[in-house]
């Protein structure tokens, strides 16, 4: 049976070029094509777009992109034993697939690129949360992207889209909803991959707001819920001891009940914090 872009199947390709995946650079290979394909169409149309790939390993969902019609793909790859197969991919794709070679945490990527900007990326585990909150966390806003579609262990997918007094709300799910809409789009069984993790993924979509959603100062809003989350099961008169004066009046003040958990408290209540907060010391 023919390939969806007449390239040969993945598994002949990591036969060829010895692709042994390596444990240390979050290798679990995606080798069914059609699945790429339909991560590529989760990801929205990418026929008007720059789409920046995160660690293409051997170019299985690289190949989806380009097959789903994306003007232009940019893949970053730390592993130079992969360079073969994906020249081999730019070769059968003339002038739209640049390939990069390099840690994506120490690149420059948003220089190769030309909006508008989609991020669609099966991440290494060891790196994956990191370049989340990079790209969350820019010093202006909005960023050099639009959306994100990005697949994540499930653990991870669940901490992004959770909400209060759910198990998995914290500081992820704020930092991702304060500045996009964010929505798991496909859960994964550990087969799906090769070789097959330990544990479940899940394809995580954000597409990005022009503005965030509640005024606030960004790294107030940082300080306030890493205070409050480091100290998750106390209460916040208690966890934000450290913003020094009356914790008690300030929390009352934005409607926030001092006996209150941190878990318990939604994103618009910790940004009215972060704002009074940020007034007091003005
Ligand atoms: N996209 C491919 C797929 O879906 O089959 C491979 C995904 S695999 C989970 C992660 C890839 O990221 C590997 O190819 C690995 O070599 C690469 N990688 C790991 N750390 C990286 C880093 N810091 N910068 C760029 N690529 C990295």
């Amino acid at each position: 049976m023919g390939t969806i872009d007449g390239l040969p199947p993945l598994r002949d390709v990591i036969r060829t070029h010895e692709l042994v995946a390596k444990k240390q650079l979050g290798q679990n290979f995606l080798l069914d094509l059609n699945l790429t394909a339909k991560i590529a169409r989760l990801a929205g149309d990418l026929s008007a777009c720059d789409v920046l790939e995160v660690g293409p390993g051997p170019g299985g969902l690289t190949r989806g992109l380009l097959a789903e019609g994306a003007r232009r793909v940019v893949v970053v790859e730390k592993d130079p034993r992969c360079l073969p197969a994906l020249e081999e991919i730019a070769r059968t794709y003339p002038g739209r697939l640049q390939v990069l070679q390099g840690d994506a945490l120490e690149l420059d990527l948003a220089a190769h690129l030309t909006g508008p900007v989609r991020i669609v990326s099966n991440l290494p585990y060891n790196v994956g949360t990191e370049l989340l909150i990079r790209w969350l966390s820019p010093a202006v806003w909005p960023p050099f992207w639009s959306s994100l579609t990005l697949m994540f262990q499930r653990e991870v997918a669940e901490r992004i889209v959770a909400k209060p007094k759910g198990d998995h709300y914290g500081r992820l799910a704020l930092l991702a909803q304060w500045r996009a809409d964010a929505k798991i789009v496909m859960h994964l069984p550990p087969e799906a991959f090769t070789p097959a993790p330990k544990v479940h993924s899940a394809v995580v979509h954000l597409t990005r707001l022009e503005a965030p959603r509640y005024p606030a100062d960004a790294a107030v809003l940082s300080r306030v819920t890493a205070m409050a989350f480091n100290q998750r099961r106390k209460m916040l008169r208690s966890s934000l001891k450290g913003l020094g004066g009356d914790v008690e009046s300030l929390l009352e003040g934005v409607g926030i009940l001092p006996t209150a958990r941190a878990e318990e408290i939604g994103l618009e209540h910790f940004c009215a914090l972060a704002r009074a907060v940020a007034e007091r010391s003005a």
